[in-house]
């Protein structure tokens, strides 16, 4: 039987706090109930935003938790050979584009075509507005021009090339469940658009990151947020376009705040750090996320492998 192999995966852009506290601590739950192994990856590949002192209140926030993981810890700030060889793969499908529009070029080029067509521009899961199809379709030499001379640009897949090369996508949801079967959800990456896979100061974009690196590490369980749910469709399309194997998703709750919206690290809410210096303990913490007590290894099976 194949060892499951669970991952805790922040982004050190701010304090953790209790929504990242109740993933830490299922997948801890999980890893111990099945006999598992669990590993922590610090998710650093945007450069503008990580910070290595959030990274050292990660591991000092995990330690109090009393959540132990594998090391040595992944830092994905220090793989951008990884990331290029999957971007080269990919653009040897011809699935990689340039692309120069700013937000502001692309606000204006949505205005523009919202008022000729009389329809909203259509927005991806998280609302954002996709991108306009105008890199896409210029011509290779005009690009390949605008960056020789220095125009800031981002790499995109095409999408719609890439959804028609993979074919019809799905994932294996359990939630909170580790018996399997789980559900199997239909993936509609199209839903997305022309996701972004590396940026200027990026060797990766998340989903390239995160899908390159559960590979690499061999997660076999996939525990996050429900805000990653619909993400997942983009995992699984650059999994299938990348030849890499699928992971078991659980996409669990999320903690909301006294406003009844999602914990968001640039707010500052209910931090970790914050809630010990109060005085709370690891089983308040626990307590807090809903969780019971923790159960002992070998109360549970993993399912099929
Ligand atoms: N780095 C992501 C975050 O902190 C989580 C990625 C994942 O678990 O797939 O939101």
């Amino acid at each position: 039987m194949t060892v499951p192999v669970f991952r805790f995966a922040p982004s050190p852009n701010g304090p953790l706090h209790l929504g990242h506290a109740l993933s830490a601590l299922l997948n801890a739950d999980m890893a111990r109930r099945t006999g598992g192994r669990m590993f922590l990856r610090i998710e650093d590949v945007d450069g503008t935003r990580a910070r290595p002192e959030y990274e050292r209140a990660i591991l000092d926030d995990l330690d109090w938790l009393g959540i132990a993981y594998e090391t040595p810890v992944r830092r994905q700030s220090e793989h951008a050979d990884d990331y290029a060889a999957a971007l080269d793969r990919l653009a040897a499908l011809g699935l990689v584009y340039r692309s120069f529009l700013s937000r502001t070029e692309i606000a204006a080029a949505i205005r523009l075509e919202e008022a000729r067509s009389g329809r909203p521009w259509p927005r991806d899961p998280d609302g954002a507005p996709l991108y306009p199809d105008i890199d896409r379709v210029r011509p290779p030499a005009e690009a390949e021009a605008l960056a020789a001379a220095g125009r800031p640009h981002a790499l995109r897949l095409d999408m719609a090339k890439a959804v028609r090369l993979a074919g019809p996508l799905a994932w294996e949801e359990l939630g909170d469940g580790l018996d399997g079967p789980g559900e199997t959800i239909e993936a509609d990456p199209a839903a997305w658009g022309d996701v972004v896979l590396a940026g200027k100061f990026m060797p990766a974009a998340y989903h390239l990151a995160v899908v390159v690196d559960d590979a690499l590490q061999g997660a076999t369980d996939v525990v996050r947020g429900r805000d990653l749910y619909f993400a997942t469709a983009v995992h699984r399309l650059l999994q299938t376009l990348l030849g890499l194997p699928a992971p078991r998703y659980h996409h669990h709750r999320l903690i909301v705040g006294p406003d009844g919206r999602k914990l968001s690290k640039s707010k500052g809410a209910a931090g970790l750090s914050a809630l010990r210096e109060a005085g709370a303990t690891p089983a308040d913490v626990r307590r807090m996320v809903g969780l019971a007590e923790p159960v002992a290894a070998g109360q549970y099976s993993p399912g099929p492998p």
